[in-house]
């Protein structure tokens, strides 16, 4: 039998790409093919064992290791002492087969990566971006950190597999798929303010196909095949810039405080997804203001030490770690440099809000997508109160060096007057 494989862009460390119906008896194959001489060790849950991972068990027979399986509840977390466990459990000459969704994938990708060995992923969700990525978002003394490691080196995405995992897993996926204009759109404001360009093609990765990609809710095979152009964006570009922007700062920001909701946590799509709809509003602010009208608003710049005093405050919840100040005084500008770039801002405004009209989903219709397609539209459908929700976007700003609409507004002294558009969504 010939394996049907799907294309893979140059360059990539995954090698093989097994997606479409019915493609997981050929697994075996792809093993044989891509990782000669090895011998499988599948490591799975009791969830994605019943799944997927007992019949590949079987069609593999004597040939494989016997499995490692997590028990199905409580949920697994990506905790790196639990990587370094399966790194020293891997058996000698093997190749390790995740069979699961986000968890089980990162934490496989990082004991391989660990021991220097490539491995297979069977996905048994559409729900995240991070299969076909580099780096594992794992959890290190309980914060959300991504740990350098290669990507999978052969992926299997069976629909028929996909299709049986909870209906919220593939609503996740869809909203961390939607995530991506949000995304683009920062990295946008990002180019035309000349701090990081586009790269074209891995721009086009992600972006020329997404809307129709999106188009359809109820395609599992379109959106993973999104999910997975994105993780290979992130491959090529060794960053997450090409699928994340600030809609991924306000979900990292509820994940550090721990966000739950109904006594659980709420999964990585769900807070993006939300974000996306903050991310539009913030953009479209920006359409709908020219800048002279704006200007009566802006607040003057803040000296290092005003400025430091203010993430102190803005970190109040003591959560963050030492992420707000560090991220925050690294790319804090003195006055008169504050000053040059809203005089880049001023002379761009009319090309930025071009550029984001012709990128972003107005409001309204990225809202209806989202219901449409299962995910929560709005803060309290995720557990977020008033004064949570609202503390987001200065707290987001100031976690991460990447340039994204925050930026943007917080050097021109409107991020205070942007956070008024957030009303619509409570
Ligand atoms: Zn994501």
């Amino acid at each position: 039998m010939v394996l049907r494989l799907s294309p893979i862009p140059e360059g990539m460390q995954t090698a093989a790409f097994l997606s479409g119906r019915g493609v997981f008896t050929s697994v075996p194959e792809l093993l044989q093919t891509f990782f000669p001489g090895k011998k499988p060790w599948i490591i799975a849950d009791e969830n994605t064992w019943r799944a997927a991972g007992k019949a590949l068990q079987e069609m593999l027979g004597c040939s494989a290791y016997l499995p490692h399986i997590f028990p199905g509840t409580p949920r697994l977390h990506p905790e790196m002492g639990i990587a370094h466990m399966l790194a020293e459990k891997m058996p000698e000459n093997c190749v390790p087969v995740a069979v699961g969704s986000g968890v089980i994938n990162d934490m496989v990708k990082c004991a391989a990566g660990e021991k220097l060995v490539p491995y297979c992923c069977v996905a048994t969700a559409c729900s995240v971006d991070g299969y076909t990525a580099g780096g594992s978002a794992m959890l290190v003394n309980g914060s959300k950190t991504t740990v350098p490691c290669p990507a999978p080196y052969a992926v299997c995405a069976d629909a028929d597999i996909l299709e049986t995992a909870p209906p919220e897993m593939f609503s996740s996926g869809y909203a961390d798929l939607l995530a991506k204009v949000t995304g683009g759109a920062d990295w946008l404001i990002a180019d035309t303010m000349e701090v990081e360009p586009i790269r074209q093609d891995v721009w086009d990765l992600v972006q020329k196909d997404l809307r129709s990609r999106v188009s359809d809710p109820g395609n599992m095979t379109l959106v993973f095949e999104g999910l997975a152009a994105s993780g290979y964006a992130m491959q090529i570009y060794l960053d997450s810039r090409p699928a994340s922007g600030c809609e991924h700062l306000f979900s990292h920001v509820w994940e550090m405080e721990n966000l739950q909701f109904q006594g659980e946590d709420v999964s990585h799509g769900f807070k993006v997804g939300v974000g996306t709809l903050v991310a539009t509003l913030l953009f479209e602010y920006v359409i709908n203001h020219s800048f002279e009208e704006l200007c009566s608003r802006m607040t003057p710049p803040l000296t290092r030490e005003e400025r430091l005093q203010e993430v102190e405050r803005l970190a109040v919840r003591g959560c963050y770690g030492s992420i707000p100040r560090d991220a925050a005084m690294k790319k804090y500008l003195p006055p008169e440099e504050t000053l040059l770039r809203r005089e880049t801002a001023c002379a761009k405004w009319g090309e930025l809000q071009k550029k984001l009209q012709n990128q972003i989903i107005p409001f309204e219709e990225l809202r209806m997508m989202l219901k449409n397609a299962g995910c929560p539209a709005g803060p309290a459908e995720i557990g977020l109160d008033r004064e949570q929700f609202l503390h987001v976007l200065p707290m987001a700003q100031t976690i991460r060096v990447r340039y994204t609409v925050l930026d943007l507004l917080y050097e021109c002294g409107l991020l205070a007057d942007a956070c008024k558009s957030l009303e619509k969504l409570l």
